[in-house]
């Protein structure tokens, strides 16, 4: 009996000794610690994870030191863990190389050599803390990877990322408040102030630290900024004073002193608050302050739609048969009827039959009927099954891997017509492109893009993959506002289906003539307001 119980006594302090393994080792006890947490590393990656905020904590009554838990470490760094409770051991490899902590001691044994820190590792309610000391002074010299602690900030890159968007100043005058980025190339941006007292850039293929881009106290009309760092672009949102009533945002490239300056910056202009109370005032978004030039003013009278494809260019297949051709055709016919219904524009064609039109074939249709946008429509495709979503392409030289694959297959359409060309061939094709025309319709291509995508989004539950720049030959010579949209991916099953839903279709369609309608009253509210 009493052996028996024994036994079950041994059973239960093993039971609580793997609870408290378990625990140590992963994440449930996260919250507990965070709300302790008296500081918080903020954590930056090269290979553009999201940064995080991880929990730090001083145990050490006469020092200073900050102490990180095992489980955060070994994640941070994906490194293997193996721990040894009889031996109190902790072993985590990183890049090759093996440390050995054990609590209670200051040594670090780094692959058979032992290695002083300043204070030991710690127990703390359930994990093995580790003193950040650790990251700064040994593991920084034994990885490949480059890792930089700033003490000071409690800020740790990983790896050496490379910014394109370097930094932000903020100033402040009579008349304006500027917040100033830095970059080290000149950028596309798209500047959204439909939220009052908001202001988002997005800055195409933008790279930033967002730790740095995160100021909690701006000056003027500035209160405070955050930064996000996507896939492919970087975003700014500006968070401002409701007396700020119009902005600005101009890109600057001062060549003086042998050096080159690109800027970015966002005016926000100084208003009075109206001397009767406006109940309304405060809920006003900001309207924006456009250049002459940027001004088209006139009312878009035609529309080009251009369904991708055609004829013995098939464009993607899905799996069951169905052809990008004829999906496209469909979407373009059901598009240009609701367009002349809505608003009594003329629409233009580049083709309505089952026939090959040359890629520069197009883009001389649209520019001889003088059309005023131009609206390529395509289905997407990919090897694997479960890409999927839809997104909205504007010419621009392609930022990434993934958009210049994109512009590759849609720009292969040419060697139906010239077979002779090679799709190495096309490549080069794609810088030449950013000199051409369609350059003076960038920020309104960009504008259109944005405001699709994110009509579509409103109304469609498949995936919003954004608005993405490419150089497309479609979009080439093109003497107006263009972009492409890829509608849904063919390759994918479910998506294949949804295309072919009239339902899925009319909610496509309602989406980009919304974008439209909106583009329109853009443009002629902003006349309106300058004149
Ligand atoms: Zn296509």
């Amino acid at each position: 009996m009493n052996k028996r119980y024994s036994v079950f006594c041994r059973m239960t302090s093993v039971a609580a000794l793997l609870l408290a393994l378990l625990s140590g080792l992963s994440s449930p006890l996260i919250s507990d610690e965070r709300a302790e947490a008296e500081k918080t590393l903020g954590v930056v990656y090269a290979d553009g994870r999201q940064t995080e905020d991880i929990p730090l904590l001083g145990l050490e009554e006469d020092s200073e030191e900050l102490f990180i838990s095992g489980y955060n470490l070994a994640r941070v760094f994906k490194a293997s863990r193996h721990w040894n409770p009889g031996a109190r051991k902790l072993i985590l490899s990183i890049s090759g190389h093996r440390f050995m902590f054990t609590l209670d001691t200051r040594v670090v044994i780094v692959d058979d050599q032992p290695v002083l820190m300043r204070v030991p590792v710690r127990y703390s309610e359930g994990l093995v803390m580790i003193p950040i000391e650790f990251i700064s002074a040994i593991l920084a010299s034994s990885t490949i990877e480059e890792i930089d602690l700033d003490e000071e900030t409690l800020i740790l890159t990983i790896g050496s990322p490379e910014y394109n968007v370097t930094g932000i100043t903020f100033t402040d005058d009579e008349v304006w408040s500027k917040a100033v980025l830095d970059l080290t190339e000149e950028l596309l941006y798209h500047v959204d102030s439909e939220t009052p007292g908001l202001l988002r850039v997005k800055i195409y293929g933008g790279r930033l630290n967002t730790l740095k881009f995160s100021v909690t106290a701006g000056k003027g009309l500035f209160n405070k900024t955050r930064a996000e760092q996507t896939e492919h672009d970087a975003y700014l949102f500006f968070d401002v004073k409701k007396t700020a009533a119009r902005f600005r945002v101009e890109f600057f490239d001062d060549a003086e002193g042998g050096g080159s300056a690109r800027k970015l910056v966002i005016f926000l202009e100084k208003t009075k608050l109206p001397e009767i109370p406006d109940p309304d005032f405060a809920g006003m978004k900001m309207t924006e302050i456009l250049d002459a030039e940027t001004i088209r003013g006139n009312r878009i009278l035609k529309i080009a739609i251009d369904p991708g494809h055609g004829g013995v260019d098939k464009g993607k297949v899905s799996s069951s048969g169905i052809y990008e051709k004829d999906v496209n055709l469909d979407y373009s016919i059901l598009l240009s009827e609701r367009l002349v219904e809505e608003f009594g524009v003329e629409v233009v064609m580049t083709r309505t039959d089952d026939i090959l039109v040359p890629l520069s074939r197009r883009a001389e249709i649209a520019n001889s009927e003088d059309a005023d946008l131009f609206i390529s429509i395509h289905c997407n495709g990919w090897f694997h099954q479960d890409a999927s979503g839809f997104e909205t392409f504007f010419l621009a030289p392609a930022r990434s891997e993934d958009d210049l694959r994109l512009a590759r297959e849609e720009n292969a359409s040419i060697q139906f017509e010239n077979p002779e060309l090679k799709p190495e061939e096309l490549d080069e094709l794609d810088f030449i492109l950013w000199d051409i025309v369609q350059n003076e319709f960038i920020s309104e291509s960009s504008e259109l893009a944005e405001l699709i995508q994110k009509e579509m989004s409103n109304r469609l539950s498949i995936r919003n993959r954004g608005v993405k720049q490419a150089g497309l030959l479609v979009l080439r010579g093109l003497k107006m506002p263009a972009v492409l949209v890829e509608i849904a991916f063919l390759s994918n099953p479910e998506e294949e289906i949804l295309v072919q839903d009239p339902l899925f279709r009319a909610r496509v369609i309602e989406g980009i003539v919304n974008a439209v309608r909106r583009f329109q009253e853009k443009y002629t509210e902003t006349v309106s307001m300058t004149r």
